[in-house]
């Protein structure tokens, strides 16, 4: 497509240099489509993130040299028991996520994909958005034949789109140095509601921190319970930085004609236990079949969907009140260490 020199024009514009918008962007550019990704950020990557993810969603998609540290075994804390669980295969593994975004970015633009950092897009009217350089401060527009939504929990698309984020978790991270040997979460009704805290190694750092539905909690009890809980296994993280964002799963749709939402943007992060790599990267890569496409199946996006909607029953029927929550964990946690139940059953993957 034609461009002016002060008025660029692109086929897909993608607003979000996240898994989403990469995925998405690479899925384009590899058929030859004229993509651009506009990012806020000046570094791709770097996310408040604990940095998990699943053999059943990534693992297997993603170079071996990106995780950090693999785990076969799960560690399992509720007030009643104490659980191990061990497949043959790591369960989950963690990634640093500049890295991820750093080697995803190179594959969308080997694929052919251009792609801006440091460029903040304000504002949306019909097929154009005003852009902002941030070094520079200038305005420039850019006109698109579709949009993609990749641009995260606060997505500007899906307000512009009209449509509202009530369903929203909490996740709050501390990334301390540290090298520790055991993936650890801990389920606590009374100090994470219904969510949960967990202990994530990397290579020479470990994620410390806590998940939960901000309906049931406030980000400033999480926080406060967090960090006293923390103490408690010898953590001291008063003194340290928390990172915290909101992670959206209020899920209302990803097809609104030549606009399209991906990952967090479309609320498709599990509302559950936050994992949002994962629906991120396949709603990017299925968003872009579409527009390849307009008939392609949708199968895999309504798998997601599905699995998505069952987190979102799961997170409402354990939000109902503190003893079903409670219960509901130590009967899940029973149900892992028995083997009634695989671990996958708690993942987004399908
Ligand atoms: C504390 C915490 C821990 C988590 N741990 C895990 C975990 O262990 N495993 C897991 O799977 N998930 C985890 N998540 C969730 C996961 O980080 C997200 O679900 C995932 O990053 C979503 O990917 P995305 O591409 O949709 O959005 P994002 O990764 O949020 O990317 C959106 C991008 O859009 C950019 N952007 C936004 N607005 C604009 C704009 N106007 N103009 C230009 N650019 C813009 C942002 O800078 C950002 O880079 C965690 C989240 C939190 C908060």
């Amino acid at each position: 497509m034609a461009s002016s020199p002060d008025h660029m024009r692109v086929h897909t514009l993608i607003i979000g240099a996240g898994p989403g918008g990469l995925s998405c962007a690479t899925t384009l550019a590899t058929q030859g489509v004229n993509t651009l990704v506009l990012e806020r950020k000046e570094i791709i990557g770097p996310k408040v993130c604990a940095g998990g993810i699943t053999w059943s969603g990534l693992i297997s998609r993603v170079p071996a040299t990106l995780a950090e540290k693999s785990f076969p075994q799960q560690h399992i804390y509720t007030p009643l028991q104490r659980v191990s669980i061990e497949e043959k295969t790591p369960i989950i593994a963690t990634v640093n996520r500049k890295k991820l975004g750093q080697y995803m970015a190179e594959q969308a633009v080997a694929a052919g994909a251009n792609l801006r950092t440091n460029v903040i897009v304000r504002s949306i009217a019909e097929n154009t958005v005003t852009v902002e350089d941030r070094a520079s401060g200038k305005n420039e527009k850019i006109s698109f034949t579709c949009l993609v939504g990749a641009d995260g929990s606060s997505s500007l698309v899906r307000r512009h789109l009209g449509l509202k984020s009530t369903q929203l978790g909490i996740g709050i991270n501390y990334q301390i140095p540290g090298n520790l040997p055991k993936m650890e979460w801990h389920l606590n009704n009374r100090l994470f509601g219904n969510g949960y805290a967990w202990v994530f190694p990397h290579s020479d750092t470990v994620s410390i921190g806590a998940y939960a539905d901000q309906k049931i909690m406030s980000p400033a009890k999480l926080k406060a319970n967090l960090i006293t809980w923390a103490a408690g296994k010898g953590f001291t993280l008063k003194d340290k930085k928390a990172r915290a964002e909101y992670i959206n799963y209020d899920f209302r749709g990803w097809n609104f004609g030549n606009t399209f939402l991906v990952g967090d943007a479309a609320g498709l992060a599990s509302g559950l236990t936050g994992e949002g790599i994962y629906p991120a990267i396949v709603s990017g890569e299925q968003v872009g079949q579409t527009i390849l496409a307009p008939g392609h199946s949708s199968v895999t996006m309504d798998n997601l969907i599905r699995k998505h909607d069952k987190h979102c029953k799961m997170v409402t029927f354990s939000g109902k009140n503190g003893f079903v929550n409670a219960m509901l964990a130590e009967v899940v946690t029973l149900a892992l260490r028995s083997g009634m139940i695989k671990f996958n059953k708690l993942e987004m993957a399908v």
